[in-house]
């Protein structure tokens, strides 16, 4: 489990999952696509695997870097033809995190032949498998939950994948979804209270596909058909869909930082745009906090949205105060505070013309650390600013996610045992405004209980 102690092993994972099957064999070049489109999930590592189809060995490739930089020449995989593919890019925190072996897809061989894996998310009981295997004398290349589950399907000793997982998968606790391939069809499966994502999609031609977020399917042109369930495995074949439920569902939990923070504005999770939610959320909160401003501006890119709700709510100007580097990746990559606080300084410049002897709202999506909100607030005083009025489309964060998300240990989280006047004076702004719990849930609008909200509440599911 993920406690934040720096010895612990386990990378803690949100990141983006893709791969499908076709009549058509452009599968590698449309993962491609797919995963430039999830890049936003993860940002360290990424990686394709490729079947021809039954009889076919497995091909891989992954590295450290974007997707460009791992498939820098598209052309190398036009020319790569499969009718089955798969994909992943990753996203972890700290620095046992960045080590090139755990980068994803994984390929396997087994008495059955080959598998390959991938996964979003982190097992609750990671360890205690893992304390297991390696006591049956497994040996581990990673500290990846794709490993642990590759070994569970070895041992089961079913030659059909789909049996393997059927009954090694119900083992597994925590918050995840995965994709794997055996070459003859790809499989999709979401733990059993749905933490994270995991959409299907129909392609245009023939076959279907499996992502994290439904922007992926868009950028291939792919028609959305439906959520995978919690608890649902899905296979993928040349002769379609089939569907079995592999563990009994709960309630669905899905992480709430998907409609706050994580997921692209044109994806739909749960027949919810990220987009409009967000929109809503700004809206909420000048409703629940307004401010005596002259203009109200967002920090791109994830809370333009909640900005302009704000600021149409609020019937002020909508300005851009603030511009983003569009070649640095998100800061919390960074591993070490003074990295990332140097991040903060390369990713975004104020507009000193607009701001000068302004009044200025700043909304953020979220505060973690405190680290973006710090530096904003200066940069805005720098850039001639005469009030910063900070405003929160969430409500602070308070407790660590035990399921994966990079909120890190209590005592860094800023608004952790602080009011929140303790922290407007940490971080210098002259009001601070978060949206409450009740604002949040009513903006996105999935009904309570099945939304996850443990890092505002600590409240686990
Ligand atoms: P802080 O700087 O307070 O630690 O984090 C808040 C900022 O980081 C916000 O601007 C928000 O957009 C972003 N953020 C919030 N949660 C996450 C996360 O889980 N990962 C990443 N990369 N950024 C986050
Ligand atoms: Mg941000």
């Amino acid at each position: 489990m993920f406690d934040g102690s720096a010895d612990s092993p386990e990378l803690r994972e949100a990141c983006g999952i893709c791969g499908g099957v076709s009549l058509n064999p452009q599968m590698p070049y449309l993962t491609c696509f797919a995963l430039y489109a999830l890049q936003h999930r993860g940002q360290e590592s990424a990686g394709i695997a490729v079947s021809g189809g039954e009889g076919q060995e497995i091909w891989l490739k992954r590295g450290m870097g974007l997707v460009s930089e791992v498939f820098p020449d598209t052309g190398e995989l036009k020319q790569r033809r499969g009718k089955l593919a798969m994909g992943h890019v990753r996203y972890s925190h700290g620095e046992e995190g960045h080590h090139p072996e755990n980068a994803q897809p994984l390929l396997f061989k087994y008495r059955h032949g080959q598998i390959a894996v991938a996964h979003n998310g982190l097992l609750l009981n990671g360890e205690q498998l893992r304390d297991e295997l390696g006591k049956e004398g497994a040996i581990f290349q990673t500290n990846t939950d794709s490993e642990l589950l590759a070994h569970l399907v070895a041992r089961q000793g079913s030659a059909d994948l789909e049996e393997a997982l059927a009954a090694v998968v119900p083992r597994l606790e925590g918050a995840f979804a995965f994709v794997l391939t055996d070459g003859k069809r790809v499989f999709g499966l979401r733990d059993r209270h749905g933490f994270r994502p995991l959409s299907l999609a129909a392609l245009r031609e023939s076959g279907y596909f499996l992502a994290s977020e439904t922007c992926a399917f868009d950028t291939i042109r792919a028609r959305f058909l439906r959520d995978v369930e919690p608890g649902e495995l899905v296979m993928l074949g040349e002769d379609g869909i089939k569907s079995r439920q592999i563990m009994a569902a709960e309630k669905l939990s899905l992480c709430i930082f998907e409609f706050i923070y994580f997921a692209r504005p044109d994806s739909n999770i749960h027949g919810i745009n990220v987009h409009l939610a967000r929109r809503e959320l700004g809206r909420r909160l000048a409703r629940e906090h307004p401010a005596e401003a002259d203009i109200v501006s967002g920090v791109p890119d994830s809370s333009i949205a909640a900005a302009s709700g704000y600021a149409e709510e609020a019937g002020l100007p909508y300005e851009m105060s603030l511009v983003k580097n569009r070649y640095i990746g998100r800061t919390f990559i960074q591993p070490t505070q003074q990295m990332r606080e140097e991040g903060v300084d390369l990713k975004l410049n104020a507009v000193q013309k607009i701001v000068e002897g302004k009044r200025v709202v700043i909304v953020d999506d979220s505060i973690v650390r405190g680290t973006t909100s710090l530096k904003l607030v200066r940069m805005m005083r720098r850039a001639g600013a005469r009030e910063v009025h900070l405003r929160i489309s969430s409500p602070p964060v308070i407790a660590s996610c035990r399921y994966g998300i990079d909120t890190p240990t209590a005592e860094e989280l800023i608004s952790a045992g602080r009011s929140n006047q303790e922290v407007v004076r940490r971080i210098g702004a002259d009001s601070i405004g978060f949206l409450s719990p009740a604002g949040m849930l009513g903006a996105v609008g999935l009904p309570e209980d099945h939304l996850c909200q443990a890092c505002f509440s600590g409240c686990y599911p």
